[in-house]
């Protein structure tokens, strides 16, 4: 088997035997970075000398003993997080001559672990978007089918992660970024609980709705990445001071007796019928896996959608306005005065989704409108959260397919804004919720990978990844590849 083929786990127990060195392993990654990336654009920096930098100080602490929990393994970032002296870009040419001055928690965290960067990952522009169609960076591909989109908005974390272009990847998910490219490209993609996971350093889209969290290849994998990107941090006053679970133990739990809740609302939603029958397929896993199966109601679910394109709009306006060409980032060419300043860098910075969300959010915002929308979106939004705990009150996890299908062709939906929105019919409720969420590979449809998800109560990720783990014993899904 070659380097790239083995999972996280594998990779860590290789370099802990001597099996192979961290540089062989980094070496293999940006060799494949260079051949396989320039038809799939998953990387916006490849960043190779510092990669190849820390995979030789990992090999040396292994050499004397003192190896750090995930030294030596090659992951990628998405390029929403800081990252100290490399251009993080946000998929934007806002910030597309962005150095950061500093670099976010979980960068550093992982960092403190010896895991090694191999670089940063494409993404939809400010993180806005389903199908990795709005970076300035350009499109990114799925792997599983070039003309066929990643999804989004970590497409090029998923992308890389699935084409074996890094080992794991990090990634954010504000209404289902996590989730959907895990569907879409046939990963594991966990978005834990608001506040798990610290936002330090992660440009702001949606700062009530934003969670950094992880694409893999397996739940162990995630369990292991996740467990070294949690905890409390005080730079970020929502982040949780809460003791981490050890996640990677876990995932062994039994998961006899667990409570599955199928919300009927969900199962009524529009859907193919391959995207049903597979559901139908993981529900009977469960059932052999001995978890019971019960019917639960969701009778808010048709509010997610509208309740989101007001908040993530509303609050995105409010963190997209620093982009003003004063400080940092892009700035139009001679500005004739401080308001031509601001107008030109703004209409020249920003990409036409990034645009729409600004004028949505500033309309909902808006003095004479706060009240009928902004407000009355906040008030739904409860009413979205009170299902979920009546709904916990008799289950320990929700089931439901993670997306409507599975991906589509490049274009397809581009002049479509709703039609793209409803990608995320049944990821957005977790977000608003604040309650974790795992997706993970439950079959396939002419070629591409569909997703399941199950979303947890609160501080639940240790079930879900164990739930996860558990399908993955008896499943193979998880182990198909593209073939590049
Ligand atoms: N697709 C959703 C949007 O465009 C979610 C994005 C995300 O989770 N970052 O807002």
């Amino acid at each position: 088997m070659e380097l790239h083929e083995f999972t996280l786990k594998q990779q860590l127990d290789g370099l802990r035997n001597s099996t192979f060195s961290s540089v062989e392993l980094t070496q293999n990654y940006l060799k494949r970075i260079k051949s396989k990336d320039p038809s799939i654009n998953s990387y916006i920096t490849v960043t190779e000398e510092l990669a190849l930098k820390q995979a030789e100080d990992a090999d040396d602490r292994y050499s004397k003993g003192k190896a750090l929990t995930l030294d030596g393994i090659p992951i990628a970032h998405k390029d929403i997080f800081c990252t100290e002296d490399v251009l993080t870009t946000c998929g934007s040419k806002m910030l597309s001559n962005f150095k950061a001055p500093y670099s976010s928690t979980v960068v550093s965290k992982l960092f403190d672990q010896g895991v090694v960067m191999l670089g940063k990952t494409n993404m939809d522009e400010f993180a806005m978007g389903s199908s990795n169609e709005t970076s300035f960076f350009g499109e990114v591909k799925n792997p599983w089918n070039l003309d066929y989109v990643p999804g989004g908005s970590s497409g090029g974390s998923a992308a890389c992660v699935s084409a074996r272009l890094a080992s794991a990847a990090t990634a954010t998910d504000t209404g289902g970024s996590i989730r959907q490219p895990a569907a879409l490209c046939g990963l594991t993609g966990i978005k834990p609980t608001y506040g798990r996971v610290s936002r330090y350093g992660m440009i702001a889209f949606a700062s009530s709705l934003d969670q950094g969290g992880v694409l893999a290849r397996t739940a162990e994998d995630a369990a292991i990445l996740l467990a070294n990107m949690s905890g409390h941090d005080p730079k970020d006053s929502t982040s949780l001071n809460i003791e981490v679970p050890d996640y990677p133990k876990e995932i062994s739990n039994d998961i006899s007796g667990l409570k599955i809740g199928l919300p009927k609302e969900f199962f009524e939603q529009e859907m193919p019928d391959y995207v049903r029958k597979s559901t139908e397929e993981a529900i009977e896993v469960y059932k052999d896996l001995g978890a019971e199966i019960e019917e639960i109601s969701f009778p808010n679910i048709d509010l997610s959608l509208p309740v989101y394109y007001v908040l993530a709009p509303a609050e995105c306006s409010a963190n997209l306005s620093r982009y003003d060409g004063v400080r940092y980032g892009f700035r139009c060419e001679e500005p004739k005065n401080l308001e031509d300043l601001y107008m030109r860098t703004r209409s020249e910075g920003f990409g036409a989704e990034v645009k729409r969300r600004i004028l949505i959010g500033t309309y909902a915002l808006s003095a004479g409108y706060y009240d009928a929308y902004y407000l009355k979106a906040q008030k739904c939004r409860r009413l979205i959260a009170n299902d979920f705990t009546e709904a916990f009150k008799s289950v320990d996890v929700i089931l439901s397919p993670t997306t409507p299908g599975t991906s589509f062709k490049a274009g397809d939906k581009k002049n479509d804004p709703i039609d793209m929105y409803l990608q995320d019919i049944f990821t957005i409720p977790a977000n608003l919720a604040g309650l974790p969420g795992i997706s993970f590979p439950c079959g396939s449809y002419n070629g591409l990978p569909l997703g399941l998800q199950l979303v947890g109560n609160s501080l639940e990720e240790g079930k879900l990844l164990s739930a996860a783990h558990h399908f993955q014993e008896v499943t193979n899904w998880h182990k198909e590849s593209p073939e590049l």
